[in-house]
């Protein structure tokens, strides 16, 4: 936990957030800006700056997130598809440097750019 990461301070309940699944690693709350109707954050719990770096501290941790990404969609009716990305890095649009999935659905998706 790094206590002037925001999303180690959502984990934390310090910051207010729209948590809608959590479990013993991971928390999946409602993204303040939504892209799509659906746009939910799956965070580990466990601090990472990056995808690639958490698959290296904790393996079983992104297993974890796309388990809980799973039961996101399904929850949220999401039958006809949705898309999970990582963004890894500035050039790839990452602003937070703890490692999320995004989840976004709800609508038709176009290409990615
Ligand atoms: P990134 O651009 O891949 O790093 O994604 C960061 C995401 O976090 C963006 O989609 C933001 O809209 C979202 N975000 C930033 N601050 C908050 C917050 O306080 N609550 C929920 N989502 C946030």
């Amino acid at each position: 936990m790094s206590s002037d990461c925001l999303f180690c301070r959502i984990v934390k309940g310090e910051i207010p957030a729209t948590i809608v699944h959590e479990t013993e690693t991971t928390t999946a709350f409602r993204d303040i800006s939504p892209q799509a109707p659906t746009h939910v954050v799956l965070v580990p719990k466990l601090h990472s700056p990056d995808a690639v770096s958490l698959v290296k501290a904790a393996p079983g941790v992104l297993d974890d997130l796309f388990r809980a990404a799973g039961e996101v969609a399904e929850a949220e009716g999401l039958g006809t598809g949705y898309r999970l990305l990582f963004n890894t890095g500035e050039d790839a649009g990452q602003t937070v440097f703890h490692a999320h999935l995004h989840l976004l659905g709800g609508r038709k998706l176009g290409a990615l750019a």
